[in-house]
């Protein structure tokens, strides 16, 4: 049976690329959606026609921005049956993160409108009597580039506040999910009454990636980019921004760690252990990926722990909270890592197997700091677990990383948990909670290789406009000759 084939949107426009490829369903196999193959000269277009649409959108009064961000609110919800279906049949979504992030989307665009009404200056006092003013401006137009994992939220987030504050867009999802992370943020944005051209949207396939990549950073036009997505791409985003002198936010791996103290709430600690590890079978930036326990109540702990991902059900996302990976080669890196901890000495408590895409949830304990697993971004529903000698192995071990993204302090002492928290070397800390959080007016991002920049609220603000200084001479200021 012929699939539907979904089209790029540039300039307010949905048309055709040269080819299309394909869009393929994680739990079937089988191919959900042709989905058009933009190239280098789609991307141009596309930032062209935002270049176009930016002055008169930017000129708009902000609360005229901001209605059209609440319209939005209204069309997620209008679609958030098309919008699940997306998420569960081309990302592999349970479907209760689905939901999830059907509802944290609209969510943001509320933020985002808020954000519109927020873009103060400073009036800074002048040694000449200068009336001396700092004000923010858009950047222009701004490139987002997004990964497959949370498509419509990551997406969203970085969309829906660089619009807010006066600029175009052009968004490239990624091709695992073109339609959550970019063909259905164009309808939502279609149908909250965006002007043409101020949302594009160029899908691609990962052979076209790096020339379209290079007009997204390269593009004279382009005054900022906002990527998700791993380190190794990442840095070489961050590489091309360099050399193109651009703006960039950098929001990619982790490896993050949840540290259960001795005088951890257990049920807490277990409950944050599972979420944090298996929500969306471990693909979070934040999935909790490194749980350290002190020796006090690491048995207690790891018995009660495995007993609860053991009863988590493994298959179809639409009826399990574990559905599958998102491709064979993730899949291929799970399956390497859990066999080089066991052949290292590690433990498999429960779990260890899989078929295909679908992978028990996995719980190792004995795992060592110079395992594979512990280094790596697993990305899987893996679990390794390493006790620790008190608080100061804990946070020695939890900043043994190349990553710095979030992590999570289980403990019945909040002081302890806050100061825990700032010796931490990580952009976010949750305390009595696990490293998977956010909301859209908070600060999102991390520190070394977790990235640079920020995302959310008052940071989306800082990432998507830039600074100038205007002064008013009332002649104060004289001149020597
Ligand atoms: P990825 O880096 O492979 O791809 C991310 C995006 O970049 C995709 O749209 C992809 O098509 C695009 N891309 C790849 N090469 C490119 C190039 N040369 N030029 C331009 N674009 C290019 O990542 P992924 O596999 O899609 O996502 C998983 C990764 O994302 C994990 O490492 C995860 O931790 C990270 N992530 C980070 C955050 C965060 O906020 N820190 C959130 C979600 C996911």
């Amino acid at each position: 049976m012929a699939v539907e084939t979904e089209r790029l949107f540039v300039g307010g426009v949905w048309r055709d690329a040269a080819g299309t490829f394909d869009d393929v369903n994680p739990a079937t196999g089988e191919v959900w959606r042709a989905v058009a193959d933009g190239d280098a000269d789609a991307a141009t277009d596309a930032v062209e026609a935002a270049l176009a649409a930016q002055p008169e959108w930017a000129a708009l009064p902000h609360d005229q921005r901001a209605k059209v961000l609440i319209e939005a609110m209204g069309a997620i919800g209008d679609l958030q049956d098309t919008l699940v279906e997306a998420l569960v049949d081309e990302g592999g979504s349970w479907i209760g993160k689905a939901m999830f992030e059907t509802g944290f989307v609209a969510g943001t665009a509320q933020a985002a409108a808020v954000a519109a009404h927020m873009v103060t200056g400073e009036l800074l006092p002048s040694d000449h009597g200068k009336v001396s003013m700092v004000v923010r401006e858009p950047v222009g137009v701004v490139s987002v580039i997004t990964p497959w994992n949370f498509p419509l939220l990551l997406s969203m987030r970085a969309v829906a506040f660089a619009l807010a504050v006066g600029n175009a867009v052009v968004l490239k999802p990624s091709e695992e999910t073109p339609l959550a992370g970019g063909v259905l943020v164009a309808k939502i944005f279609e149908a909250a009454g965006l002007p043409p051209g101020v949302l594009n949207v160029v899908t691609c396939s990962r052979d076209r990636v790096a020339e379209v990549g290079e007009v997204l950073v390269g593009h004279p036009a382009v005054g900022a980019v906002s990527f998700t997505g791993s380190t190794v791409v990442g840095r070489e985003i961050g590489a091309l921004g360099g050399r193109h002198l651009k703006k960039v936010a950098l929001e990619l791996g982790g490896k993050d760690a949840l540290v259960v103290l001795d005088d951890a709430d257990l049920d807490r600690a277990v409950g944050a252990a599972t979420f944090g590890s298996f929500m969306h079978a471990g693909q979070i930036c934040m999935s909790t990926e490194r749980i350290l326990v002190d020796a006090a109540v690491a048995e207690d702990f790891t018995e009660r722990f495995v007993a609860k991902a053991a009863a988590l059900t493994v298959g179809d996302p639409r009826s399990n909270i574990i559905g599958p990976v998102i491709n064979a080669k993730q899949a291929d890196k799970i399956r390497r890592h859990i066999d080089d901890a066991v052949a290292q000495g590690a433990t498999l408590r429960t779990g260890g197997d899989n078929d295909g895409l679908f992978f028990e949830p996995t719980v190792l304990d004995a795992v060592a700091p110079d395992m594979t697993i512990w280094t790596e971004e697993t990305f899987g529903p893996v679990a390794p677990v390493i006790t620790v000698s008190g608080e100061e192995e804990a946070i020695k071990l939890a900043n043994d990383s190349e990553y710095g993204l979030s992590a999570g302090i289980i403990t019945a002492d909040e002081e302890r948990g806050l100061s825990v928290a700032r010796r931490l070397e990580t952009g976010m800390v949750h305390v009595n909670d696990t490293s998977v959080y956010d909301e859209p007016n908070a600060p999102f991002g991390g520190v070394k290789s977790s990235g640079l920049g920020r995302h959310g609220g008052k940071a989306a603000i800082e990432a998507f406009t830039r600074t100038r200084w205007l002064t008013l001479e009332r002649g104060g200021r004289l001149y020597p000759f």
